[in-house]
């Protein structure tokens, strides 16, 4: 692969080095199973241990309020489901319209069984109203799920005190803070949640490991049984080599998100002012919120986004449009959709999404090579 920008950290990241050691070593040298009673699988066991107390250490949380998974994805199903066990009388769900697919197609399925599924809308620059979620949580609400960070424009729902806002109702909360763990303070045991679900791969871990965190006295229902690992909770043999470089990841972000955030939003502000000023049919989608420090949506009006992407991958600079699901199809993204963004818009958005190996240089040269790109498709349209 030659030299490339790599601006699409909010599909995956790039592991840490660190995390790269942990895992090879794992997978290489200490591959015993950490369920054998050896002292090869004891080493193997206190790595995942260890991996437990820093992923804990990460998001606020208690090393056995922690559960490995093999994502984000099985995280979400699985506290959406032991939800709902719990209080198998109430048949009402709330989330929000902007939630990743994790969670919609989970809902959709639950629907298509007889659940009710109230979405909660978004203003124009992806808010949500804390009123209106307010209004739609009533005594047969079985849970509450949203996102901490949306993955399409960065913009932060406001999860402490919508969470606040269910528990006061005594309705569980899930929280899914893939896009948020590396980038926003977690202070999950402060917060009335009773769910959170975390990702390796977006923290520079890697992929196909992820974690649930569940409140201590919740009750789960597992996905997945089979062998008695994670406390019962999630069966089959550890993915040790993966647990041990998330929790290498949690370890080296951990207090680390708020240097990290300035040095990286001070680029991301130099892309958006430096294509706002040289394009003059760009926009940035949800500028007025609360964003995360690494993500920006641009829009540009009348383009087509596969088009743009195509140019950029030609040049040299990897970025998405929408969500990495949903890329590649023409559909127009159903973020934009719910705040409102008009298609000649929401059908040329472009999500550029930082990190901390992102170098001022990279910025500079999508600076230069973007106006170009986009003249010549301008040009085409004409
Ligand atoms: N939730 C959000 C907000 C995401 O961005 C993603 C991944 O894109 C997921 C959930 C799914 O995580 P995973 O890829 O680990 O299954």
């Amino acid at each position: 692969m030659p030299d490339f920008i790599y601006l699409d950290n909010n599909a995956t990241t790039k592991p840490l080095p660190s995390v790269v050691e942990a895992v090879a070593r794992l997978t290489r040298d200490d591959y015993a199973n950490p369920s054998s009673v050896h002292q090869f699988g004891q080493s193997a066991r206190h790595e995942v241990e260890l991996a437990r107390e820093r992923v804990a250490t990460l998001v606020g949380a208690k090393p056995n309020e922690i559960v490995f998974t093999s994502g984000g994805t099985e995280s979400i199903n699985t506290a959406i489901h032991s939800a709902l066990a719990e209080h198998p009388d109430r048949r009402h769900i709330v989330s929000t319209t902007v939630e990743h697919s994790a969670v919609l197609r989970v809902l959709e399925r639950l629907a298509a069984q007889g659940y009710r599924v109230d979405l909660v809308g978004v203003d124009q620059e992806g808010r949500v109203d804390a009123d209106e979620w307010s209004e739609r949580i009533n005594d047969k609400t079985a849970l509450a799920t949203l996102m901490h960070v949306n993955n399409e424009t960065g913009v932060i729902l406001d999860a402490p005190e919508l969470a606040h806002v269910a528990a006061d109702r005594g309705v569980p909360v899930h929280v899914d803070a893939v896009q948020a763990a590396d980038k926003l303070l977690l202070l999950l045991n402060a917060w009335p949640v009773q769910y959170a679900s975390l990702s390796g791969h977006k923290i520079h871990g890697p992929k196909g490991v992820g974690a649930l965190y569940i409140r201590r006295k919740t009750k789960v229902t597992p996905l997945i049984v089979g062998g008695t690992q994670e406390r019962l909770l999630r069966g089959g043999t550890e993915n040790v080599p993966g647990i041990a470089g998330m929790g290498v990841a949690a370890m080296q972000l951990a207090g680390d998100c708020l240097v990290t955030g300035d040095n990286v939003q001070w680029l991301r502000d130099r892309l958006e002012e430096g294509v706002l000023r040289s394009v003059p049919f760009a926009r940035v989608n949800g500028a007025g919120a609360r964003r995360v420090w690494n993500t920006s949506n641009l829009s540009f009006e009348g383009l087509e986004a596969e088009a743009i992407l195509l140019l950029l991958s030609e040049a040299g600079i990897c970025a998405s449009s929408g969500s990495a699901c949903s890329s590649g199809s023409l559909e127009e993204s159903h973020v934009l959709k719910a705040m409102g963004v008009e298609e000649r818009w929401s059908h040329g958005a472009i999500r550029f999404s930082l990190s901390r190996f992102t170098t001022e240089g990279e910025i500079d040269r999508v600076l230069e090579l973007l106006p170009r790109l986009l003249a010549r498709l301008t040009s085409l349209r004409r």
